[in-house]
């Protein structure tokens, strides 16, 4: 999930950059012994760190980005092998609304269907009996 790391490391990175530049701007203070050009050197720098880490802290927290790409989430219309018999995949949500997704490996149809996996499915694009579970 691209969207995910890239998101968490603009956030690691300007969390470290805010680190380096506070740092640098305390270090420059201290180092000079406090004079006036010091000062004005390094404020700047420091409050320039305390801006970038305030965002860094206040972004959207990896948790709360991972929950909506898994609620948001939908399987990709692919072909997938045919080994003989038609293939499928069932994805069902972990979280309610339960929805179970239906890819056909035959004309990769995907269909939505409310609950859990039915007993037996026909895929509605191609007509082919998917499955039919031997439990009834
Ligand atoms: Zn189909």
């Amino acid at each position: 999930m691209p969207t995910q790391s890239k998101e968490y490391y603009i956030r690691l990175n300007l969390v470290i950059s805010a680190w380096i530049c506070i740092a640098l701007g305390s270090a420059i203070i201290i180092s000079s012994g406090g004079s006036p050009f010091s000062f004005a050197l390094a404020s700047p720098l420091s409050l320039g760190g305390i801006i970038m880490l305030l965002l860094g802290l206040n972004m959207p927290s990896e948790k709360s980005v991972d929950a909506n790409i898994i609620s948001s989430w939908i399987p990709d219309a692919s072909l997938l092998p045919d080994a003989g018999r038609p293939m499928y995949r069932i994805d069902t949500t972990l979280k309610e609304p339960i929805r179970t997704s239906v890819l056909c490996g035959r004309c990769s149809n995907i269909t939505w269907i409310d609950g859990t996996k039915p007993n037996s499915y026909v895929c509605s694009s191609c007509n082919i009996v998917l499955w039919v579970s031997e439990e009834e």
